[in-house]
């Protein structure tokens, strides 16, 4: 195991309440993703791929084994202090935008620092520069309904981006959009990773775009392969 990755679990087991019994979703999971390493997810529905996102994104805790963020041991912290890691550390991009209809691009991005204590002029600056980044300076005044499926994605990928983060963690990023829209994001996800020196790990069914990204791994009922390394 190597502490100084952004991302490691290690035997990490998600056990749900099912009827009288459990349902197994992650069985004794282990990866490890370093800073500027671009890992996609793969493997059919059910089997376990959320699970690991949500699990790696400290939102839920694990029935066994361990998250470690940045070297930092999540299972040993508090409510409190895993809120303050995961705003601090984690972006997270969901399937869906989940974008306020009343508020444009850029404030968007703006309430997403405020909520993280940030003073207003600052989160200003970094809103416009990282719109730019994602390819929507020119619209960053436009509301969500403005907008089209890729644009409001890539407000989602820019306000994942506010807190700079360690650690990316992208679930299904392209399952609303078109086979170019859905590149030009993945593209996006590959240059942001490189720039930003983050730790990303996207579930995609796409397995079309996995040679963008440097390794693939595979989940089947709750177990993961060993990551694959990408051909380029
Ligand atoms: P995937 O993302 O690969 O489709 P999930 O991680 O969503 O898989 O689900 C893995 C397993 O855990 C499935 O059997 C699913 O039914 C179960 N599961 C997921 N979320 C919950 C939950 N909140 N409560 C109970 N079972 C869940
Ligand atoms: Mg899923």
């Amino acid at each position: 195991m190597n502490s100084t990755a952004a991302l490691s679990l290690v035997n990490t087991t998600l056990d749900y309440p099912d009827g009288a019994g459990t349902v197994t979703a992650l069985d004794n999971v282990s990866l490890c993703v370093e800073a500027g390493q671009f890992l996609s997810l793969v493997g059919p529905s059910g089997s376990g791929k959320s699970s690991l996102l949500a699990t790696a994104a400290t939102l839920v805790r694990p029935t066994g084994g361990l998250v470690l963020i940045d070297g930092t041991d999540t299972s040993a912290l508090a409510e409190k202090e895993r809120t303050a890691l995961r705003r601090e550390k984690i972006g997270i991009i969901f399937q869906q935008p989940n974008l306020l209809p009343a508020l444009t691009a850029a404030e968007q991005l703006v309430i997403a620092d405020h909520l993280r204590g940030r003073a207003l002029r600052a989160a200003r600056g970094k809103a416009a520069e990282l719109l730019d980044v994602v390819g929507l300076g020119a619209e960053a005044h436009k509301r969500p309904h403005q907008l089209s499926g890729g644009q409001r994605q890539r407000v989602n990928i820019a306000r994942a981006l506010m807190g700079r983060p360690t650690v990316l963690l992208v679930d299904e990023p392209t399952a609303a959009l078109d086979h170019e829209r859905s590149e030009a994001i993945v593209r996006l996800l590959r240059r942001i990773t490189d720039e930003f020196s983050v730790a990303t790990v996207m579930v995609t069914h796409d397995t079309e775009f996995v040679p963008l990204t440097d390794a693939v791994a595979t989940m089947r009922d709750g177990r993961l392969t060993a990551a694959i390394p990408s051909i380029h």
